[in-house]
C-alpha cells in the first residue's frame, strides 16, 4: 500500500453541528481530553472561569465568551488521526459554519435530550444534506431530567428525516442515570458521576442477562431488559451503507459534562465515519489517494494573532501531500506560489507543519490574494465546486463619516466580502453600499475591521431590504429584458454577480411569478 493510501486511511475529518448550549464546547473539550491533546479538559472555553478557549482567537470573542472563529484541532484516537473542525456556535456566524461543513467528511450532531430537535440543528442539517454528509448523533445531558429518549429519537426521525439506529441506550436519567447498554457489543457500561474531568476507568458488565447487572443497578436491570425489547423492535438496525449515504444515523447517549459516552461516540466515528472522500471539480473527480496535491479554501480568518495582523486562509487538502516549501498553483489567478509557512492547528496552537495529507486542514498566510473557494494544485487547471455563498438575511446601508474615503470603503468592503466576512451589494441605479449578513454580529465586525485595517470610519443606516437572490437565465434575450425592467432592484455583489434585492418577500414572490424564466438563487458557488 502506498504511503499516501496509508495516510488517507488514517484520517477522519468532522465537525459538530448543534443548537447553542446543547454542549458542543463541552464535547470538544472531552474529545480533546481523549485525544490527549490537552492534559486536562477545561481549557477549551471557560465562559465562567475566565479562562479562554484555546480555539478562541479574537478579542471580541473573549469579551463576549462566544466562539466566532472556526478553528481546527487534530488529535490521534484509536489508530486514527482525527481532524475536528470547530464551528462558531453563535448563529451570527452561520455562514462560516455552513462553509466549514463543505470541508468535512462527516458530522457529529449533538442534541440536548431535555430539549430535542432545535432550530439551528434543523438549519445545519439542511446544509449537510447538500452533500449527504454522514451524521453521528450524540444525545447529551442524560445526567439531567430529560425527555423520554424514545420520543426524542422519533422527533429526530420526523423532523430531520433521518433514520435513527441506537448503538447505546441510556439507563435512567438525571440523578438516577446509571449508564448505557451497548446494543452491538451486548455490554452495559456503568456511569459514575463526578468524574467529568478525567478519563474514567470503564466499568463493563457483559451480557444483558448477567446477574451482576442486578448488583450494579438494582431494579433498573429488569426494566432495561424489557425496554431493550421495545427499543430493538421500534428502531433501525445499524447499516453502514445507509450511514455513509446520510440516510441513517448511529445514536449514542451520554453526558458530556460527566464525560460519559463521548468515547463510545469516538469509537463509532473512527470505525464507521468515512476517510477523506473524493471531491468534485469542474473537470473531474479528485480522489484523496492521488499523489498530486490539491485543496480548496473554505474560510479566511483575519487577525487570528493580533500581534501579526495576519489573515489565515483555511485549506482542506483533497489529494496528495503538502510539504513545507512546495510550489502550488493558485488556479484562479494561474500563479505559482511557494508555500513554506503553512500552519496546522494542534489543539488550537499554531505550529509550522512539515507535512499534511488529504483530509487535513492547513492554514496559509494570506496577504490579500486568496479568496474563499480558491483551488490550489500542483499545476492542474481545475476548480473544486460546492463551496457556497448563502443569501444574507439582514441588510444595512453603510455610510462614511468622511465622504472623501469612498474608494477605501469600497476596497475594504470588497476585500471583506471576498474573505466571506460579509456580503456587499452595489445597486445599479444609485450609489448606495448595502451590506448583507447572515447574522447581526457580522455588521459589528465589519465596522471594526474597516477602521483598523482600512482606516475608514463607517456607520450603518437601516434600509428596507428583506432578502437578496442571485439571478441567472439561460436565455440571453429574456435576461436583458429582465435587467432593463427590474433594474431598480438589481445590484452587483462583491464579485460583480448580478443580484435581485427585494424590499419585501412579497416583492420577491411577485418577481418570480412575473419572470418565470429567471432563476432566483439562494446560494451561489464561489
Ligand atoms: P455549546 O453552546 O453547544 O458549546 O454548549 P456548552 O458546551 O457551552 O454547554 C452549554 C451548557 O450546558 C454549559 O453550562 C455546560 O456546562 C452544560 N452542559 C454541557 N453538557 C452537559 C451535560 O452533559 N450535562 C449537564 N448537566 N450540563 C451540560
Amino acid at each position: 500500500m502506498s504511503v499516501q493510501q496509508q495516510e488517507v486511511d488514517l484520517r477522519r475529518t468532522f465537525a459538530i453541528i448543534s443548537h447553542p448550549d446543547a454542549g458542543k464546547t463541552t464535547i470538544t473539550e472531552k474529545v480533546l481530553l481523549f485525544g490527549q491533546a490537552l492534559q486536562k479538559a477545561g481549557t477549551v472555553k471557560g465562559k465562567k472561569s475566565g479562562q479562554h478557549a484555546k480555539s478562541d482567537w479574537m478579542e471580541m470573542e473573549k469579551d463576549r465568551g462566544i466562539s466566532i472563529t472556526t478553528s481546527v484541532m487534530q488529535f490521534p484516537y484509536n489508530d486514527c488521526l482525527v481532524n475536528l473542525l470547530d464551528t462558531p456556535g453563535h448563529e451570527d456566524f452561520s455562514e462560516d459554519t455552513y462553509r466549514t461543513l463543505t470541508a468535512v467528511d462527516s458530522c457529529l450532531m449533538v442534541i440536548d435530550v431535555a430539549k430535542g430537535v432545535e432550530a439551528r440543528t434543523i438549519k445545519l442539517m439542511e446544509v449537510t444534506r447538500l452533500r449527504d454528509t454522514p451524521i453521528i448523533t450524540f444525545m447529551n445531558k442524560m445526567d439531567r431530567d430529560v425527555r423520554d429518549p424514545m420520543e426524542v429519537m422519533d422527533e429526530v426521525e420526523d423532523i430531520l428525516k433521518i433514520k435513527c439506529s441506537p448503538i447505546t441506550w441510556p439507563i435512567g436519567m438525571g440523578k438516577e442515570f446509571k449508564g448505557v447498554y451497548n446494543i452491538l457489543t451486548d455490554e452495559t457500561i456503568l456511569y459514575k458521576s463526578g468524574q467529568g474531568h478525567t478519563i474514567q476507568e470503564k466499568r463493563v458488565i457483559k451480557g444483558l442477562d448477567n446477574p451482576e447487572l442486578e448488583q450494579a443497578i438494582g431494579n433498573y436491570a429488569d426494566d432495561l431488559r424489557e425496554e431493550m425489547e421495545l427499543v430493538l423492535g421500534a428502531s433501525h438496525e445499524f447499516n453502514l451503507d445507509e450511514f455513509l449515504k446520510g440516510e441513517l444515523t448511529p445514536v449514542f447517549f451520554g453526558t458530556a459534562l460527566g464525560n460519559f459516552g463521548v468515547d463510545h461516540m469516538l469509537d463509532g466515528l473512527t470505525k464507521w465515519a468515512p476517510k477523506p472522500l473524493p471531491r468534485v471539480t469542474d473537470t473531474r473527480t479528485v480522489h484523496a489517494e492521488e499523489d498530486k496535491f490539491s485543496g480548496f479554501i473554505f474560510k479566511i480568518q483575519a487577525n487570528m494573532d493580533p500581534k501579526h495582523r495576519d489573515r489565515i486562509a483555511f485549506m482542506r487538502i483533497c489529494s496528495g501531500k503538502y510539504e513545507k516549501g512546495m510550489k502550488m498553483r493558485q488556479v484562479r489567478i494561474n500563479k505559482d506560489v511557494r508555500i513554506a509557512d503553512a500552519v496546522t492547528f494542534m489543539a488550537g496552537d499554531r505550529a509550522n507543519v512539515e507535512q499534511a495529507y488529504s483530509g487535513d486542514i492547513i492554514g496559509l498566510h494570506n496577504h490579500g490574494s486568496i479568496q474563499i473557494g480558491d483551488t490550489f494544485t500542483e499545476g492542474e487547471m481545475m476548480k473544486f465546486s460546492g463551496i457556497p455563498n448563502f443569501a444574507p438575511e439582514m441588510f444595512r446601508r453603510i455610510r462614511l463619516r468622511d465622504p472623501l474615503k469612498a474608494k477605501q470603503l469600497q476596497k475594504g468592503l470588497i476585500q471583506l466580502s471576498e474573505e466571506g466576512a460579509v456580503q456587499v451589494f452595489r445597486p445599479l441605479n444609485n450609489n448606495d453600499m448595502i451590506v448583507g449578513a447572515v447574522g447581526v454580529l457580522q455588521f459589528e465586525v465589519v465596522v471594526h475591521r474597516l477602521k483598523n485595517e482600512y482606516n475608514v470610519d463607517a456607520i450603518y443606516e437601516p434600509i428596507s431590504v428583506a432578502t437578496a437572490r442571485w439571478v441567472a437565465c439561460d436565455d440571453a434575450k429574456t435576461f436583458e429584458e429582465f435587467k432593463k425592467k427590474a433594474s431598480d432592484n438589481l445590484a452587483l455583489d462583491g464579485g460583480d454577480n448580478l443580484t435581485y434585492v427585494a424590499p419585501t418577500m412579497v416583492n420577491l414572490n411577485l418577481a418570480q411569478e412575473r419572470y418565470p424564466k429567471i432563476e432566483f438563487l439562494k446560494t451561489r458557488e464561489h
